[in-house]
């Protein structure tokens, strides 16, 4: 951009305040290094048919000094010529080095001529001739002088762009051994240069095999784009992997270009995030200049170098206007991390673009470090955006990594909750089993044990009894007369005799191990867990016996007014003969027949030995 704005500002670098005679520079031992830009004077060729004797015919006052070191012919189809004079003032001959600085020239004519105009020397180079063209193997167009002792010499440059675009030039003059020095130190510099832009792009594309995020894979394209740029826009890549091709270099240049832009503009809509951090139409006009920068390769193939250019840069300016809006809403507005950082890769470019641009026009001092300003600010600018990256996956990953923790945390306390809910179900379901157990054993009516817990219970006691020879005792009852009182009162009624009679039977049991059951209908068994005589069990029974009498329930239909019972009572001795729970059930049934027809409201008992 900057070098289009030199251009569209005509002739900036070639002053027209000075006129007049050749400079004549004299040449001595002490300088290894000379910039002849403020020495040379330049002047326009128009047609461009001049030819090196007609130009140097030219009135003095058609030539015009250069002030600054750096020579800026502008945007101009014209042909541009420059002369410097030289005088081997050292008293023996001299060889030197003249280094233009750039490899990006068109076509380079220099010749070197006598004071009466013939030619000692001459070269035609510029980057649309093949490399072997040039007289020195160099990656800048240089030329190798040779001063006769107490020689003038002129130096007559033809510049000429391919279609208009004139870059610029720094012309200087070396010794030998100064060139020599400056090469390497220049190669060393640029080795290392481009090792650490290779060495971050290849970083990057190993994390993005590895992470397969894109924002990495962008930034390897962004860097990769970057590097390349460098290697063509110094001339390695023309003097090294495609000298015999000078089409394709141009050509090349302007994708690359193209390609940068683009890839500048999609790592920093990933990096930032426009597609959801900004307003939709900002991050649609990112997208679609930075797509349009494609419409840039067209002409760059028809070889229209300079088109390309001008369409780049004005596509990147729009570019980096929309992508500059972002970064400062996202810093200003929302105070992000990754747009602070952005914005300070931007900042840092630009000053340094700045710089590099206010050395061009002669007001900072032309040295290594200020000729590299371009190269050194978009390499800060590249490797501060790298920080970005490596911050924000530093961020995404300490925010993983609690979110992991919290996870952590919500399972064990889910886990722990599940836990006491299983515990509690579990206690739940063992209420559920015993009430369940007790009503499989309950009679649902009284709530004294069932038929089915009095053959258990019934078969235990028999067992117990043949094992240890313990005593035992089974009484047998039959409500009195219950068919008369359900037809007399009402079968609910008759309910709640039945009711009346287990509970009174009930209370009157004294020991755990003693139970009533309800056997059939109307009619309980009573099982003693005894050690007393029999006559003291016959007692107990007969209480129970007067404690249903107690219950005064009247009934019409008996002969005695009241509900009544009838018993029959088994005895089991302790180290009686064994008997099956058959026998005892039998024995205890016959005993209860015998009080029915003795006339009911009794008990009638026998021992068994
Ligand atoms: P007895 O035993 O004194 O010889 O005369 P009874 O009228 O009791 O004779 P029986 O044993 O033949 O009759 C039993 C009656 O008990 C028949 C039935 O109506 C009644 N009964 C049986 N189970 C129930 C019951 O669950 N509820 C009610 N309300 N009555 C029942
Ligand atoms: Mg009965
Ligand atoms: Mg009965």
């Amino acid at each position: 951009m900057l070098m289009l704005a030199g251009a569209l500002l005509p002739g900036f670098g070639a002053e027209a305040a000075r006129r007049g005679q050749a400079i004549t520079v004299i040449l001595t031992d002490d300088q290894p290094e000379l910039q002849l830009g403020p020495s040379m004077q330049s002047r326009e060729d128009a047609g461009g048919r001049l030819d090196a004797t007609a130009a140097l015919a030219t009135p003095a006052a058609d030539w015009r000094a250069m002030r600054t070191a750096s020579i800026n012919f502008g945007f101009s189809t014209s042909a541009w010529w420059t002369r410097v004079t030289l005088r081997n003032a050292t008293g023996h001959d001299v060889e030197r080095i003249l280094d233009l600085g750039s490899s990006l020239l068109d076509h380079v004519d220099i010749h070197v001529l006598r004071p009466d105009g013939t030619q000692l020397q001459g070269m035609s180079g510029g980057d649309r001739l093949p490399f072997a063209h040039r007289s020195e193997n160099v990656r800048t167009i240089a030329m190798h002088l040779h001063i006769p002792a107490g020689q003038e010499v002129t130096v007559l440059m033809r510049c000429q762009s391919h279609d208009g675009l004139n870059e610029i030039i720094t012309p200087t003059l070396y010794t030998p051994q100064a060139f020599t020095a400056h090469v390497q130190l220049e190669t060393l510099a640029f080795g290392i240069y481009y090792g650490l832009l290779a060495t971050v792009l290849l970083y990057n594309l190993f994390l993005y095999a590895s992470t397969r995020q894109t924002v990495f894979g962008v930034y390897a394209a962004y860097v990769g784009c970057f590097l390349l740029w460098g290697l063509v826009f110094r001339g390695y890549a023309f003097q090294y992997w495609w000298p015999d091709s000078p089409n394709f270099n141009n050509q090349a240049l302007a994708v690359i270009v193209s390609a940068l832009y683009m890839s500048l503009g999609l790592f920093l809509m990933k990096y930032l995030d426009t597609a959801h951090s900004v307003p939709r139409a900002l991050h649609r006009f990112a997208a679609i200049t930075t797509a349009a920068q494609g419409l840039c390769f067209l002409p760059a193939f028809l070889n229209l170098y300079s088109a390309t250019f001008i369409l780049n840069s004005l596509i990147g300016s729009v570019e980096i206007i929309g992508l500059t809006t972002i970064i400062g809403v996202l810093v200003i507005q929302q105070k992000s991390k990754a747009g602070r950082y952005a914005g300070l890769a931007f900042a840092t470019l630009t000053i340094a673009a700045l710089l590099y641009y206010l050395r061009v026009l002669g007001f900072v001092p032309a040295n290594a470090l200020t000729d590299n300003l371009l190269q050194i600010g978009s390499a800060a600018e590249a490797l501060l955006l790298a920080f970005g990256v490596a911050d924000q996956m530093n961020t995404l990953k300490t925010a993983k990594l609690h979110a992991e923790r919290q996870a952590l945390a919500a399972q064990t306390a889910l886990n722990t909750q599940l836990e006491s809910l299983v515990s509690s179900r579990t206690a739940e379901l063992e209420m559920a089993n015993e009430r369940l157990a007790n009503l499989a054993i309950t009679d649902e009516l009284t709530g004294v044990y069932n038929r089915r817990q009095f053959n258990k219970d019934l078969a235990a006691a028999v067992a117990l009894h043949t094992r240890h020879q313990t005593p035992a005792a089974l009484c047998l009852l039959d409500v009195d007369h219950f068919k008369a009182y359900n037809d007399r009162y009402g079968h609910p009624a008759g309910d709640e005799v039945l009711r009346q009679i287990a509970t009174a039977l009930r209370q009157q049991l004294q020991r755990a191990s003693d139970h009533v059951y309800r056997v059939g209908g109307e009619e309980f068994a009573i099982l003693l867990d005894i050690n007393e005589p029999p006559d003291k069990v016959m007692r107990f029974i007969t209480q129970m016996l007067a404690a249903v009498q107690g219950l005064g329930i009247p009934h019409e239909g008996s002969p005695f007014g009241i509900v009544s019972v009838s018993m029959g009572l088994v005895i089991l001795k302790a180290q009686g003969a064994p008997r099956t729970a058959t026998e005892l059930y039998s024995a205890a049934d016959a005993l209860l027949y015998q009080a029915k027809q003795a006339g009911r409201n009794q008990v009638i008992s026998q021992t068994l030995d």
